[in-house]
């Protein structure tokens, strides 16, 4: 049977355009690729890219207290919305001309249109064009989800942040997770007054409890008003702005409320069904090791399998599947101690298992410090650095590394690679310092702090 392509990728995000360049340019295979939006996906065009932009533009706020403090005669006379926007379009605009040139250089042909399955050799674009491929792959990626109450379409999503014609004086973010504490620490940076409602005990759930405690404690010091056990009841438009009223009958009256709750699979109305693709509760897709679901010529990577919903993780996934599939080569991604890092004010990195996991599995030795860094002590700020190591008591090995620091998604890379290659507390232990750093406590902590 002949097909139109070799391989049609779904999702022109980064699993799908990975996929799709190594399938074509490497694997010889003829590939076609649909994106309805924009290309490069959630990452480049309303996720981690823009996100760390707006970091960046948030931290010279601190910055140039620093800077005073350091001596420096600077006047800041507050932050321009306009200005750092029309910046971020045209960054945003460049890279996804990027992205299309990677497409065309590595041969592969996009079509701007929605893409669903027809059958498990055939899609159906938007524009009526109907295509067949020997192999599929579903790269669909996530969407924000925001749980149904009164009021609930008044509330903006983190890819409505990115748009905004200009910036709220006051927000309520709703949510503990990644998303919600990294804009609670973004917004607050930019002098929005930020209230932060999480219904849980405790922000960040998933991580390391101490590192946790340590990130909100902070995060309340540089302003943000956290509220742990808080639910929304209801939203309401009001002339002085939206009110938000909790469960504990308290209400805030608010420019904008940003609802991070969450994310939801991009799989409904894609034809997987219909197909024969299985899903897992919550609509994700069902895959193996290899990325495979139930139908043999329908492969999916990235969030719409929400297995690791990282860039890093679906990139993997996607380079996994062609080398599997087009270069006769076949590799499994790895999902073992993936490194990854909280984009909060301080910023969080961690690799392998929380303090409260490694327990559950047997003997621990937990090294800790926290200490004021050199930097802002001199500035004359509190903040305060977390370096924790939890080791295996029986092989030694570093079972998980936790960092709250400025810059902590630098060194936790790095000490990434370590874990990777099964490093012991001896091996740390054995590696002299880098002196004066933060980091160089990974390297320095003699005795535990607790045994457990
Ligand atoms: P998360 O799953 O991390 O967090 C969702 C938060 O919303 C949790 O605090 C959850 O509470 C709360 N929540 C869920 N449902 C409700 C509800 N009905 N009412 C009130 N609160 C609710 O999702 P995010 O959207 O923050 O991030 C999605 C994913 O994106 C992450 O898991 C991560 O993989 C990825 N990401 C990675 C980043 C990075 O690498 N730096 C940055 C941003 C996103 P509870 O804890 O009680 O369930």
């Amino acid at each position: 049977m002949t097909f139109d392509y070799d391989l049609f990728v779904i999702g022109g995000g980064s699993g799908g355009v990975r996929a799709a360049r190594i399938a074509s340019a490497e694997g010889g295979a003829k590939v076609g690729l649909a994106e309805e939006y924009r290309m490069g996906g959630t990452c480049v065009i309303r996720g981690c890219v823009p996100k760390k932009l707006m970091v960046f533009a948030s931290e010279f706020s601190g910055a140039m207290e620093d800077a005073r403090a350091y001596g420096w005669d600077v006047r800041v006379d507050g932050f321009d919305w306009s200005v750092f926007r029309a910046k971020l379009d045209a960054e945003l605009n460049r890279l996804e001309a990027a992205y299309r040139n990677t497409l065309k250089n590595a041969g592969v042909t996009a079509h701007d249109a929605r893409a669903t399955l027809v059958d498990p050799h055939t899609v159906r674009l938007s524009t009526g064009e109907t295509l067949s491929a020997r192999y599929i792959l579903v790269a669909t990626g996530g969407r924000p989800f925001v749980p149904e109450f009164p009021g609930c379409e008044l509330a903006m999503t983190s890819n409505d942040v990115f748009l905004m014609d200009e910036m709220p004086k006051s927000v309520v973010i709703v949510g503990g997770g990644y998303i919600a504490c990294e804009f609670a620490c973004i917004l607050n940076g930019l002098g929005v007054e930020v209230t932060q409602f999480y219904r849980g005990a405790q922000i960040l759930r998933g991580f390391d409890d101490e590192a946790r405690g340590h990130i909100a404690e902070a995060m309340r010091e540089n302003g943000v008003d956290l509220h742990v056990g808080t639910d929304v009841e209801r939203i309401e438009k009001t002339d002085a702005g939206l009110r938000v009223v909790c469960t504990s009958g308290r209400a805030h009256v608010v420019d904008a409320v940003l609802y991070a709750t969450g994310r939801l699979p991009n799989s409904a109305g894609l034809g997987l069904e219909e197909a024969g693709v299985a899903l897992k509760r919550g609509g994700a897709i069902a895959v193996d090791a290899w990325s495979q679901t139930s139908v043999p010529s329908i492969y999916a990577v990235g969030d719409v399998t929400d297995r690791i919903n990282l860039t890093p993780v679906a990139i993997r996934e996607g380079q996994a599947f062609s080398e599997t599939v087009f270069k006769a080569n076949p590799t499994r991604a790895d999902h073992d101690l993936v490194p990854s890092a909280v984009f909060t004010q301080p910023e969080y990195g961690s690799c392998g298992m929380t303090e409260e996991a490694a327990r559950d599995q047997g003997p621990i030795e937990v090294y800790a410090t926290a200490f004021r860094p050199m930097h802002s002590a001199f500035a004359g700020r509190g903040d305060k650095v977390l370096m924790k190591l939890i080791v295996c008591a029986d092989t030694r090995k570093v079972l998980g590394c936790h960092i709250v620091a400025d810059h902590a998604g630098e060194m936790i890379q790095l000490a990434g690679i370590a874990m990777k290659m099964g490093a012991t507390k001896e091996d740390f232990d054995r590696t002299v310092a880098v002196h004066p750093t933060m980091s160089e406590e990974l390297v320095t902590m003699r005795a535990p702090v607790r045994k457990a």
